[in-house]
């Protein structure tokens, strides 16, 4: 459409325009009935039906397992930081009684900002102890400061520590502010090491997929007890959040309560939110009618396979083109451990980042601001920035670079 821009930006992000038009109708009359979607009432049976097609094309899409609900809820993947501390101890509590807080471990992987933070939030609330099974900037070989790297988990140079029997395993599966990215070829060391984990049939294991949802699949998708992720990067507005959650840790918080769990705030609990078919309060209707939509078109347009593709041909495009610019930008990341989302990169020279986004926004191409803990440039590439929206970027990244040398 006229005017608008291709978006880059990291989230909220952009949204397929054939949708967004769509989506426009909607906001003025929802499925026929002379009333818009951000008006309509979320016990309407229109809208009972938006919310189960949504939970239905999560399932078909994701191949989520029967053992899994699928919930969805407010707050962001911020709100999750503190709900999955709360809910799993909660479980812990039940299963293991006779435990002091202190006995109660909470395992974080760290590989960035967002791990960082989920992490803090966890030895905030208390209740159990958290051990860093990993911190990834210890495997810098820049500074040994920078969150840059995957840590190995080879035989030789495992660098995983879990606990025996934790309440909770954290890992965040895309740093959307670093731009790294546990790799998803199983066989590469940047892979996450499902193989170290602690063997148990259910595994309180979390994977915060926020900036990679719907990106490609999610590798051992069933072993999960958590997987959440904001809507905001490939499928929707902000303010739906989804949780696929193994039913096993969906548990009575208020019966853990009565044995000395922290309580939970109603409506962090998963199980207000399962037993009440996710509609407790009021949810985010218009969100969840819009990412219902992405995925619909991402269902015709051939499924999680089709966008796992075009994904990984974008991202391994900018990355040739960063590698072939002959130092002029330069990746932040190591290269087993770069993101498909959230490509990060400096330009050398004095205010050369200044100069690369200005060159860039005069041609419709927005938001590469990298974020403001990083610095340098952030391109985001969503699935719904196409391969050709890919390649103009890559045009003036050639361009840029010959100008520069
Ligand atoms: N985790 C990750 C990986 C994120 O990228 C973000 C937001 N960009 C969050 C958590 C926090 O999400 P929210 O802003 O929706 O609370």
């Amino acid at each position: 459409m006229e005017g608008r821009s291709i978006n880059f930006g990291a989230g909220p992000s952009a949204l397929p325009e054939d949708v967004l038009q769509e989506a426009a109708k909607g906001l003025l009359n929802f499925e026929g009935t002379g009333i818009g979607i951000a008006e309509i009432s979320h016990r309407s049976k229109e809208f009972g039906a938006c919310l189960s097609k949504l939970e239905s094309h999560i399932r078909t899409l994701l191949d989520v397992p029967q053992t899994h609900s699928i919930l969805f809820t407010q707050g962001g993947g911020s709100a999750q930081f503190s709900a999955i501390v709360l809910n799993l101890l909660a479980r812990h509590r039940l299963l293991h009684p006779e435990l002091k807080d202190e006995e109660r471990v909470m395992d974080y992987v760290i590989t960035g900002s967002w791990s960082q933070k989920a992490a803090a939030e966890a030895r905030r609330l208390g209740g159990g102890k958290v051990n860093v099974v990993v911190d990834s900037r210890e495997f810098s070989t820049k500074d040994k400061k920078s969150f840059d790297n995957i840590p190995p988990h080879g035989d030789n140079n495992n660098a995983y520590k879990f606990s025996p029997d934790p309440a909770l395993i954290f890992y965040c599966e895309n740093e959307t502010v670093d731009g790294v990215q546990f790799a998803h070829d199983q066989a590469s060391p940047a892979s996450f090491p499902f193989h170290r984990l602690p063997q148990s049939a259910l595994l309180p294991l979390v994977g915060d997929h926020s900036s990679s949802f719907m990106s490609r699949s999610i590798p051992h998708l069933a072993d999960h007890a958590v997987i959440y992720a904001g809507a905001q990067k490939n499928i929707g507005p902000a303010g739906l959040t989804i949780i696929i959650v193994r039913q096993d840790c969906i548990v009575d918080v208020d019966a853990a309560a009565k044995l000395g769990a922290s309580p939970v705030p109603i409506t962090m609990s998963y199980k207000t939110l399962a037993d009440h078919g996710s509609l407790y309060n009021t949810p985010s209707t218009l969100a969840i009618y819009v990412a219902g939509l992405v995925l619909q078109r991402m269902k015709n347009m051939g499924g999680l396979e089709y966008y796992e593709n075009v994904n990984r041909a974008k991202q391994a495009k900018l990355y040739n083109a960063i590698e072939e610019s002959e130092g002029i930008l330069r990746r932040k990341v190591r290269e087993d451990a770069g993101s498909w989302m959230n490509v990060v990169f400096d330009v050398a020279g004095d205010g050369a980042d200044t100069r690369f986004i200005a060159g860039a926004d005069k041609l419709g191409m927005k938001a590469m601001k990298g974020h403001r803990s990083a610095g340098g440039i952030r391109v985001s590439l969503y699935n719904a920035i196409s391969e050709k929206e890919t390649d103009q970027l890559i045009e003036y990244i050639k361009e840029f670079v010959r100008q520069e040398k």
